[in-house]
């Protein structure tokens, strides 16, 4: 396994719509053991393939208990909303307000090729929107109804610090 340098928002790589995986191969096998070491080095929660700079339908999620990875992921289903504070490995230190569905189901093939149903609610569900986005060359950015000013970061990080203490 290898760590991969994650592409920041200025890179056109991350606009681009990125083609569907075909070929379940040791290529693909070693680009997600990547992604996978990459994410835990960030400690991030989602890492999509365009972010490595890899223009395929593949994206790794941390659940919790464990990473799943999905490849060719669609949703299925969304439902209820949820309203908070989003950001990006691709952004680093921008964060903004983003409105998502509380509740996804999506199916996704594994490394191998089989078909997988997931779901999940609050910081999964809205996971799992992020980094489809990213498959279609879009930024949360884009979405986000409110970016967070330089002082509203401040008082954040500072609110955290003392959470943290
Ligand atoms: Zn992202």
């Amino acid at each position: 396994m290898a760590l991969r340098n994650i592409l920041t928002a200025e890179n056109p790589t991350l606009k681009r719509v990125c083609r569907p995986v075909t070929s379940f191969d040791d290529r693909l096998a070693t680009l997600l053991d990547d992604m996978k070491e990459t994410l835990a080095k960030a400690n991030g929660v989602g890492l999509a393939a365009p972010q490595v700079g890899i223009v395929r339908r593949a994206v790794i999620v941390d659940v919790g208990d464990q990473m799943i990875e999905l490849v060719n992921p669609k949703i299925l289903e969304s439902a209820g909303e949820q309203d908070g504070l989003e950001g990006c490995l691709s952004v680093p230190d921008h964060y903004g307000m983003v409105k998502r569905p509380n509740y996804v189901k999506v199916e996704a093939q594994d490394r191998h090729g089989d078909w997988h149903e997931y779901e999940g609610e609050g910081l999964i569900a809205r996971c799992f929107c992020h980094e489809l986005e990213h498959l279609d060359g879009h930024l949360f950015t884009e979405k986000a109804y409110h970016m967070l000013s330089d002082e509203e970061m401040d008082r954040l990080m500072e609110a955290q610090e003392e959470e943290n203490a």
